[in-house]
């Protein structure tokens, strides 16, 4: 039996969505179409909203509604730091620990030549250009503990290092093969203090 038009739609839509097969695509549009109105309404309007208001930081290459983010223009952050994360989400998780004060970079992505990504494709270049102001006198690399992860962080500590700026990796507490988003906070912060040098 085919779907009504609409509901087939909606299928549709969610199936768009990662890690969603037709299966659960499914049981989510029935599901929608149980709720109550007003929060079919906001769901809608949530995701719009998100869309159109949110843009990445020209800096920091982060989420924001705000150009430069709410992170960079803080007066009161430290200035000499910057931590090299691999997706926005990271960001939150680290500042969810409430110990790092520095600044950050977004590389939406890392170095994996298997999928032709190269260090051209995440924002690299634009942390290099970001380091020639000599403001930023220590770089941590807070990418995920995963092969492309330390690919990236080996990548970018051969180009920062002759610059003679100190260069660091997160180290302990991260599980291999994990993602920083879903580290607990006991875990990055350990994870934090145990940074290395590269
Ligand atoms: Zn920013």
């Amino acid at each position: 039996m085919q779907y009504p038009e609409p509901i087939a739609k909606l299928i549709e839509g969610f199936m768009k969505l990662p890690g969603i097969g037709p299966k659960t695509a499914s049981r989510l549009a029935f599901f929608v179409l149980d709720m109550k109105e007003d929060d079919v309404l906001d769901f809608a309007k949530a995701l719009v909203n998100a869309k159109r208001n949110l843009t990445y930081c020209s800096v920091c290459h982060n989420i924001t509604d705000t150009d430069p983010c709410r992170i960079c223009e803080d007066k009161h952050r430290d200035d000499s730091m910057v931590c090299v994360v691999q997706e926005a989400k990271d960001v939150i998780a680290m500042e969810k620990m409430k110990e790092y004060r520095g600044h950050y970079h977004v590389l939406h992505g890392a170095i994996s030549p298997m999928d032709g990504i190269g260090p051209e494709d995440v924002k690299i270049p634009e942390l290099l250009k970001r380091l020639q102001d000599d403001t930023i006198q220590e770089v941590i690399i807070a990418t995920n503990p995963t092969i492309e992860g330390e690919a990236t962080a080996m990548y970018i500590s051969r180009l920062v290092k002759p610059t003679g700026i100190k260069v660091t990796r997160i180290a302990h507490g991260l599980p291999v093969g994990g993602d920083l988003e879903y580290a607990d906070e006991v875990t990055l912060s350990r994870a934090i203090e145990g940074r290395r040098e590269l």
